[in-house]
């Protein structure tokens, strides 16, 4: 019984396919959707944002001689 792949979804167009290990592209269903999903992140559009790290607080008043 090994003839029933599990069906998976393509993260790139969303579309179920079959799983196959002869697809080197898995988990997405052809080569042109990893390359979409490559191009994202080459875009940084998964970017995480990160706060820029400005530590003021060892931040040190110039000395007042008034
Ligand atoms: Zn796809």
């Amino acid at each position: 019984m090994k003839e029933n792949p599990p069906i998976v979804t393509c993260p790139s167009c969303g579309k179920e396919h079959r799983w196959d290990t002869s697809n080197r592209f898995r988990p997405f269903c052809s080569e042109r959707c990893k390359m979409i999903d490559l191009g994202k992140w080459a875009n940084e559009e998964y970017r995480v944002a990160q706060p820029a790290d400005q530590d003021e607080q060892e931040y040190t008043e110039p000395p007042h001689q008034a």
